[in-house]
């Protein structure tokens, strides 16, 4: 972290203390003071309001004012903490001692005025994917809070249920899994690999079998951590996910002109939505669904009931088929030579679109890759086979 000049201090405290004597503080404290100071210094918003005593801020102006996170959640102040040489004291450690997740230039979807970003969430350890950091996130809350039980229920696409398998077999508490039967048959063997019972339902991931779980849990006494409405799962990416690709973006002396990302639990993509749409002016949020009746694992369509996407809306929400999130990773796979997985491949396929439409002007884009293709042979396979669908 580092130490703030006085008269920069001093600054945001004179704008603040005027805020405090016109009245309706907390929201206005949060939001205004926050504009006022984010291209310059970002942790200079954490340490003023620190400063003054606030422990809790409103998220936005669209939410009810009673939904607050903690000054540190905000994710304003620099908590990336990287080991440079890559020496680890824990298989924990080799989580969140590894952010930032690597932000690489992409020539496959790259052209004339248009540089493509990927963030490459396969790079965490557990999942190799994105949900590592909110399985991490869930159960540390819960420890925090004082949870000690033995056994954790979960709904799974499988990489939330990896994560967790993680977790349970780390802190030695016993995970139980339900997965849709759209899932890949390798899940399965994943999931059990890392010590998880898992069941499969003929439910698809929606209110009915979350409902189910929870009841389920209730009775058993286990812990239903419920990526759907935890919401630790949206302050995690809040915290580190957005705050890493702004330092990433510094770094690289990129300015964005939007950030695409698919919709599951919408943890990620609302947290990036309300992290940046703050602090970098006119940046735009995509948001990314399967087209009606696909299936593409890991992402959902919105009306299926999703959170957090109502806290903080995508500009825009571009719809993919399954086939179509399979050329664009193919295309990235071939000529990048690295191997995204179907939901990455939709948001490649969902920036091509919006490219071709004419919907976005030149610039820097952001695409967050949430894991890469190894678990998708099935799919795969389908497709070479000429089983793919109609593109
Ligand atoms: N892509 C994959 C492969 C996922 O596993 C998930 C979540 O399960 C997502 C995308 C969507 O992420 P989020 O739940 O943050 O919306």
């Amino acid at each position: 972290i580092t130490p703030l000049k006085p008269v920069e201090l001093q600054d945001v405290l004179d704008t603040i203390t005027a805020l405090l004597s016109a009245g309706n503080v907390y929201r206005t404290i949060a939001v205004d003071a926050s504009y006022r100071v984010a291209e310059e210094d970002s942790n200079m918003l954490y340490w003023a309001l620190n400063y003054i005593g606030v422990k809790r801020v409103p998220i936005s102006y669209s939410t009810p004012i009673n939904i607050t996170i903690s000054l540190e959640e905000l994710g304003f102040y620099d908590d990336i903490n990287p080991e440079p040489l890559r020496v680890f004291k824990s298989s924990l450690e080799l989580l969140y001692r590894n952010w930032p997740t690597p932000l690489v230039r992409l020539e496959s979807l790259s052209t004339d005025g248009y540089r493509v970003w990927a963030k490459l969430e396969w790079y965490n350890p557990y999942s190799m994917s994105v949900k590592d950091r909110i399985g991490w996130y869930m159960i540390v809350r819960a420890l925090e809070t004082g949870w000690r039980g033995r056994e954790v229920y979960e709904t799974t696409s499988t990489n939330t249920g990896m994560a967790l398998a993680a977790m349970g077999a780390i802190h030695g508490f016993r995970v139980k899994l339900w997965i849709p039967k759209t899932i890949q048959k390798a899940s399965d063997v994943l999931l059990k690999a890392l010590g998880a019972e898992v069941i499969r339902t003929d439910k698809q991931l929606t209110v009915d079998l979350i409902e189910d779980v929870k009841t389920e849990a209730k009775r058993s006494n286990a812990l239903h951590v419920d990526q759907f409405n935890n919401d630790a799962n949206f302050l995690v990416h809040l915290k580190y996910t957005a705050k890493e690709l702004e330092l990433q973006l510094k770094h690289a002396g990129v300015k964005p002109k939007g950030i695409i990302g698919g919709l599951g639990t919408s943890g990620h993509l609302a947290a990036l939505t309300l992290y940046f749409r703050s602090r970098m002016s006119g940046i735009r949020v995509y948001g990314v669904q399967p087209a009606r009746g696909e299936v593409i694992p890991g992402i959902r369509r919105i009306e299926t009931g999703m959170k957090w996407v109502h806290w903080a809306k995508p500009d825009n929400i571009v719809e993919v088929k399954r086939c179509e999130a399979i050329e664009a990773l193919l295309r990235v796979a071939r000529r990048d030579g690295i191997l995204p997985g179907l939901s990455s491949g939709a948001v490649a396929a969902a920036f091509l679109k919006l490219l071709e439409k004419g919907e976005i002007e030149p610039g820097d884009y952001i695409l967050i890759f949430p894991d890469n293709g190894f678990k998708y042979v099935e799919q795969l396979s389908e497709y070479f086979a000429g089983k793919g669908g109609d593109c």
